[in-house]
């Protein structure tokens, strides 16, 4: 805690912030846990200097940290902070864990993602575990000073994640001559994360990963969608041009979740959908093999969302028609079928993701209900058997796109 490098602006913030009151601590390990971090973050001040002015304030910062790592989640995952909680700390990592932890503000849950048995060890992952071999293990050995050997890790990277569209020595000469000439001014080969061997082609293969990466980490800060999305745009080129990266592969895949939901902000409902659609139905079945897995069934309630948003907005006046959504009505396509299957199917998946008493689950269920008295019973028996094919045409948006 040198304070140095705390801005004023920073510290003043942090003075703000609320603080969790131990009173809270309903569970006597959880007050442990409390008073332990206390202890440690006293004792590693107390080296720096024994006097430090900002000692006595050690059990407020914690408090502050420890209430406000529960408060900025939203059931829909994002934005992700763990680490501070006794609960989600008590868990060791794997990159292919059978838990999950969520957030139901201000409660924290941690779901099962396989059978458990009783005494079995519960195992969450630190880490995106859908993350080549290589990154997964430098951000853990960064982050949390440990080298992973779940049983993912120990397939290396003979792992599904780490698998190109082709072999590196096809990648076309214009993109090693690019990656070259990368690497002269930016040293992306030269972390550890984006490491993939010592040939030439995997050297030229893990600048380009590393440039991919590098553009693409700043982006979630990035305020003007605009800009946001010609930046995504960028590195979705990259991947599909180069003709190496298959869509499954990181970080192709959040990308192009990334840009559907830029794209929804700037009302390009159209665009954004055959976006989720090729997530929804071609890459997140692979990346979460669960049908209820969070990711996923967050994925595809936004999916359901925006088709709700879709059907309805020829009818309602505050809303301007995407031109996209206009075409797709003007070409027969029916929204009511798509919109009713995938919230049918949420509505039992969520429960399973989330909790029977999440937040999200009640959105889910509120909306299904919602979706279902407009429809009106008669009309439902005819949806579901679908005569024209409505899933079908629904299906071919994943392959719009790129
Ligand atoms: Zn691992």
């Amino acid at each position: 805690m040198n304070s140095d490098s705390v801005s004023e602006e920073e510290k003043a913030g942090m003075h703000r912030l609320e603080a969790h009151d131990p009173s809270t601590l309903a569970k006597p390990q959880d007050l442990m846990q409390y008073e332990m971090t206390i202890a440690s973050a006293s004792d590693l001040l107390a080296r720096i200097n024994p006097d430090h002015p900002e000692m006595s304030r050690i059990p407020k910062y914690v408090g502050q940290i420890l209430r406000n790592s529960l408060t900025l989640i939203t059931p829909t995952l994002d934005p992700i902070g763990v680490a501070t909680d006794p609960l989600a700390c008590s868990a060791n990592h794997s990159c292919e864990p059978n838990a999950s932890v969520l957030f139901d503000a201000p409660k924290l849950t941690m779901r099962s993602l396989a059978p458990i048995k009783k005494g079995e060890e519960v195992f969450i992952s630190y880490v995106d575990n859908t993350d080549p071999f290589y990154r997964r293990q430098a951000l853990l050995r960064l982050r949390y000073r440990f080298e992973c050997k779940c049983s993912k890790c120990q397939l290396g990277i003979d792992g599904r994640e780490n698998a190109w569209a082709k072999p590196l020595e096809n990648l076309a000469p214009k993109w090693a001559s690019l990656a070259r000439d990368m690497d002269s001014t930016e040293n992306y080969s030269a972390g550890p994360e984006n490491y993939l061997g010592e040939s030439k082609a995997e050297v030229d293969m893990s600048i380009l990963q590393g440039s991919v990466y590098h553009d693409y980490e700043p982006i979630r800060q990035q305020k003007d969608n605009n800009l946001a999305i010609e930046a995504l745009e960028k590195i979705m080129r990259t991947c599909k041009q180069s003709e190496m990266w298959p869509i499954t592969r990181q970080p192709y895949a959040n990308v192009r979740v990334d840009i559907a939901s830029r794209m929804l902000d700037q009302n390009r409902v159209a665009l954004a959908l055959f976006q989720m659609a090729k997530t929804y139905f071609l890459i997140d079945p692979i990346l979460y093999p669960q049908d209820f897995h969070p990711v996923r069934v967050v994925h595809t309630w936004n999916l359901a969302k925006t088709l709700v948003q879709a059907y309805s907005s020829p009818n309602d006046p505050s809303q301007t028609v995407d031109p996209g959504v206009e075409q797709l009505f003007q070409r027969g396509f029916d929204f009511v079928v798509p919109v009713w299957k995938l919230l049918k199917k949420l509505s039992v998946d969520v429960v399973k993701s989330h909790g029977a008493r999440s937040r999200l689950t009640f959105m889910v269920h509120t909306l299904t209900e919602q979706v279902k008295d407009g429809i009106g019973m008669q009309n439902l028996v005819q949806i579901e058997r679908d005569p024209l094919g409505m899933w079908r045409e629904f299906e071919k948006w994943a392959h719009y796109l790129e």
